[in-house]
């Protein structure tokens, strides 16, 4: 492959589809000790499967508790992954020279999936084992509106029904990801809604109100959880989802291989974790087997929602409403409220378990950068790789040319490897704001964190 090009001139790595991976890498396995257990938001006591099967398959809450190292891909889901996978990986020779540095830049690109991120990559396993399982639809909440197309684009090939709950003001401010749903057969609906009861509730108490991810997550889990040929599905947080997404990382291995590198530093962003996870588990991975042990592995999350560098290791709800499972996590608190004023997405106010363990254990650090500096980070990429990034994936862009800075002033040649989770083809509104000068650099104060952090559930 490529033996004629002068060493080192190489810009895109391409695997075979026959080479995509045909297991997932489940970093439970190689963790020093089980996860602490999901709890019961009524009871308090861990979580069972039986807890889980009103909404989820069982086989994807069996993958969620597995400490198996590697679980196969079903060869039908293999085969629609390889619509867009393998994905490519790109060495960044033109920012690298923009910025002077002798550092090496590799981005895995994952904006080449039809709605345009990665999140395809977990959409088409949970609809693939909801549908094997005899449900007929599957229910979500979506924010800014790529989960919802994922999930619609995956539905739509296995005839299934899909209803989304997109938090309201997304709904009137980004439209085109709601007309995308619509293309791939998807209902969506702006949330609240009156179609459940936590929607009426909602609407009863403000009818004007914008709407809130965690009031989007009651709707779509009530309504799962109220018919019987309805699941519920989750694009980020969870085990399986950080499970689906590791045929990142484990591709780009296979991919710096063929480019005789191994990264020095594996950078991603965050929201609830499944990117970020997907590309670094393969690496943590060798990193707490003691095959790499030097690795330094870098979360980035914005300044105005800083669940790693600033929350709590504690254990909280998923949700506003308190209707989820407790989990050990990272937290701001399950009622933080994300600012308003804040255009880069990653408003979670969690993390993914598992990315939070790894972070508590010293595995994984992090970072947090103002969206101004984000926003400048994502210009410099599109003047000089040519790609508009998501704001989320701008948060990797900016933390890598960080990295790549420091390289040229202390004349080393380190090996950096991020995740572009995907393009910004839908967020030029947020570009515009950003040249009109109209992005507030916002830090969330401690003093607000250290409020919602009094309400976290009580356990134990
Ligand atoms: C949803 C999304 C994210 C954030 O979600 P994670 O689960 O943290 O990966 C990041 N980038 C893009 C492009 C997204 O669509």
């Amino acid at each position: 492959m490529y033996s004629d090009y002068p060493e080192g001139m190489q810009t895109k790595f391409l695997l075979d589809e026959g080479e995509m991976p045909k297991r997932w890498y489940n970093i439970q396995a190689d963790l020093p000790g089980p996860l602490d257990p999901p709890l019961h938001p009524a009871t308090g006591n861990a979580v069972t499967p039986d807890d889980l099967l009103p909404i989820f398959p069982m086989e994807l809450i069996r993958q969620e508790m597995s400490r198996e190292r590697y679980i196969d891909i079903p060869a039908e889901v293999q085969d629609i992954l390889t619509l867009w996978r393998p994905s490519p990986l790109y060495r960044a020779r033109r920012l690298e020279a923009a910025l002077k540095t002798p550092a090496k830049i590799y981005y895995k690109w994952e904006g080449v999936s039809p709605p345009g991120s990665h999140k395809p990559n977990t959409a088409i396993p949970q609809a693939y084992y909801n549908r094997e399982e005899g449900i007929e639809r599957l229910a979500t909440e979506t924010g800014a509106g790529q989960w919802g197309s994922s999930l619609a684009f995956a539905t739509s090939l296995f005839d299934m029904e899909c209803t989304v709950y997109m938090v309201r003001a997304s709904y009137e401010q980004k439209p085109y990801r709601k007309s995308m749903m619509q293309v791939y057969g998807a209902e969506c609906i702006p949330s609240p809604s009156p179609r459940t009861e936590s929607g009426r509730m909602m609407l009863e108490r403000d009818p004007e109100t914008p709407g809130s991810l965690g009031i989007a997550i009651s709707e779509a889990v009530e309504d799962a959880a109220s018919h019987e040929n309805t699941n519920y599905a989750l694009g980020s947080v969870l085990n399986h989802v950080c499970l689906h997404q590791t045929i990142i990382g484990q591709e780009a291995l296979q991919q710096l291989a063929v480019a005789e590198d191994y990264p020095d530093v594996v950078i991603g962003c965050v929201g609830g974790g499944s990117n970020f996870s997907g590309l670094s588990f393969p690496f943590a991975g060798e990193k707490i087997s003691g095959k790499h042990p030097d690795t330094d592995i870098i979360a980035v999350e914005p300044a105005a929602c800083p669940t790693l560098t600033k929350g709590l290791y504690a254990y909280d709800y998923g949700d506003v409403a308190g209707l989820t499972p407790i989990m050990k996590m990272f937290t701001l608190g399950h009622d933080f409220v994300p600012p308003a004023i804040h255009a880069g997405g990653l408003r979670y106010h969690g993390a993914s378990p598992l990315l939070s363990r790894l972070v508590q254990d010293g595995i994984i650090r992090s970072a947090a950068y103002y969206q101004n500096e984000v926003f400048e980070a994502a210009v410099t990429f599109a003047r000089t790789e040519g790609i508009v990034v998501a704001p989320e994936a701008a948060h990797a862009v900016k933390a890598t040319i960080d990295e790549a800075l420091r390289c040229r002033e202390t004349g080393e040649a380190k090996v950096i490897l991020f995740n572009n989770s995907g393009h910004g083809n839908f967020d030029f509104s947020s570009y515009e704001a950003y040249f009109a000068g109209g992005l507030v650099d916002y830090e969330y104060p401690m003093d607000l964190i250290k409020e919602s952090l009094s309400r976290l559930p009580v356990t134990g």
